[in-house]
């Protein structure tokens, strides 16, 4: 009889052991990275460390970079790829890994700015997107945890219920259907789901990729200059040149081809994640409109999103990680990791990919959802570079300007004016963070900080979150130690010692 008691008693406490650390999501061990960039191992290439020529240069080594370096292999063209840091660390290593068509309240913003026709075309490219990558991940046998889920669509306001029933309607004359159901996680006023849509790794994509093809990549490679020389591009290192005859810039920020107008065609967004210990049931949602929130498992966490604004309006990451970190504990989850990450905004809700100028061509502009358009933009691009036709080279036309979309972009122009001034007033010598327990590589006590971005001059905010120096304008980020992790600038910033 004892012997049983005690038998019961010690199976109890070994269950509400087991279950209090089966649950007990602790987030002891916070992360400043996000979750793809951690549970990695990282692969090294060369750097450039001679001239070359080849018929193909890619600039960026993100999914638009891999997607065209791939897409060119079977062209007997002489491609090769240099990446300014590390292969697939910067927006892409940042994102959630959703290969989904159903993005948010985007297909309405299509239609609304332009027609049902165009708004369809863009549906198609995206299903045809999320089936260019999993045909890629089959074909290359690659390992990178693909997952098909239902992705779920909600929102709160009364007022939206009714956009997301027209958007039911719209999708369902393309031949998508939906499904109304709640979830577990999160309720939703209005909720639909579609079926055939997925999640990924998006690093261990990249990498592995690049492992079962053996592509000519050069990292720690940063291009600093482009120059049209007759039917050439040279193009500079600091140390060496490249002669190309078509150059593709899949460098995410727009830069070295002016005049793209980029300031009046697209704004920087920031977002805020986190990757918490979640058992539950698979995830894969996002919100219909402001405030975003995006959410998938991996694993055994769940990857949340939220707090998404202009990169203009944002005075403090601190607070918006805190407010992250409050919504987390309201689902009684707390975070293992968390980072942030910038993508770009277009005016018009469309992605701006192909041919810029003679052999120019660019992929960028992707709203968010770049895992399936800078896929399609390595397809389209290599496609033109082979002389093939694209049924989207209309649609994504990154030379269309749509100038009453451009009023839009004015209080995002004025910000920046005001991060460009806010520059000028810094001092180079100004000591701008000290860490509170005086820890010694965060301890800049006694070291002159450079903080005005070498892009353009504006005044760089710390990020106390991630030991971050942030570009309030154009979203170029510089670790703790100086070094550029994120363009579009291409140049560190210096600590010097007094
Ligand atoms: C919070 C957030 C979540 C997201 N989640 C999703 C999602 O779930 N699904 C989805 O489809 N999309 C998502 N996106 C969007 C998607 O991640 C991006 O649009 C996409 O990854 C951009 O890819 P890219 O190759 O253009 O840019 P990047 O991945 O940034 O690659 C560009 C590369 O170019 C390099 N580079 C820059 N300048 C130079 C230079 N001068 N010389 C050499 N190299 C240079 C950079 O170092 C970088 O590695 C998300 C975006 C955000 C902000």
């Amino acid at each position: 009889m004892v012997g049983r008691l005690w038998d019961r008693r010690f199976i109890s406490s070994f269950l509400i052991i087991f279950f209090y650390f089966a649950n007990n999501n602790s987030g002891d061990n916070l992360k400043n990275i996000s979750i793809w960039k951690d549970l990695i191992k990282e692969k090294e290439y060369p750097k450039l460390s001679e001239d070359m020529n080849c018929d193909v240069l890619i600039i960026g080594g993100g999914i638009t970079g891999i997607s065209s370096l791939y897409h060119l292999k079977d062209s007997n063209l002489k491609v090769m790829l240099v990446e300014q840091n590390k292969m697939g660390q910067a927006v892409t290593g940042n994102s959630t890994g959703k290969l989904n068509f159903l993005q948010n309240d985007l297909i309405d913003k299509i239609r609304n700015n332009f027609n049902d026709e165009k708004a369809s075309l863009y549906l198609k490219s995206q299903i045809d997107a999320i089936k260019l990558v999993v045909d890629i991940i089959e074909k290359e046998k690659i390992e990178c945890d693909l997952e098909k889920v239902k992705a779920y669509l909600y929102t709160n306001k009364e007022s939206e219920i009714k956009k997301i029933k027209k958007l039911e309607d719209f999708l369902h004359r393309n031949k998508i259907k939906t499904y109304k159901k709640n979830m577990d996680l999160i309720k939703g006023k209005y909720m639909i789901y579609v079926d055939d849509t997925y999640i990924f790794h998006p690093v261990k994509f990249i990498y592995e990729l690049l492992l079962k093809n053996k592509f000519p990549v050069y990292e720690n490679t940063s291009i600093k200059k482009i120059e049209k020389n007759g039917n050439f591009y040279m193009c500079y290192t600091d140390n060496n040149k490249i002669k190309a005859k078509y150059v593709v810039i899949a460098s995410h920020y727009p830069y070295f081809n002016l005049p793209f107008l980029f300031p009046i065609k697209g704004r920087l967004e920031k977002s805020y994640l986190s990757a918490s210990v979640y058992k539950d049931n698979p995830v894969s949602l996002i919100s219909y409109s402001n405030p975003f929130i995006s959410a998938r498992n991996y694993k055994n966490y769940l990857v949340y999103l939220s707090n998404s604004d202009s990169l203009s309006n944002n005075t403090c990451d601190k607070n918006n990680f805190e407010e992250l970190i409050k919504k987390l504990n309201d689902l009684n989850l707390h975070p293992d990791y968390l980072w942030s990450n910038i993508d770009i905004i277009t005016n018009d809700g469309l992605p701006y990919i192909g041919k810029i100028k003679d052999n120019l061509f660019i992929g960028t502009g992707y709203n968010t959802w770049g895992l399936t358009n800078g896929v399609l933009a390595g397809k389209i691009i290599s496609d033109m570079i082979c002389g093939k036709d694209s049924e989207y080279i209309n649609l994504f036309n990154p030379k269309r300007i749509n100038f009453s979309k451009c009023l839009g972009m004015i209080s995002d122009i004025y910000e920046n004016i005001k991060g460009y001034v806010k520059g000028f007033s810094v001092k180079n010598d100004d000591v701008i963070y000290k860490d509170e327990d005086g820890s010694k590589i965060m301890n800049y006590d006694g070291y002159k900080v450079f903080h005005k971005c070498p892009h353009l001059g504006c005044g760089l905010i710390f990020n106390e979150v991630e030991k971050t120096f942030d570009c309030p304008c154009h979203g170029s980020r510089f670790d703790k130690n100086g070094k550029c992790i994120s363009g579009p600038s291409n140049k560190d910033i210096s600590f010097k010692k007094d």
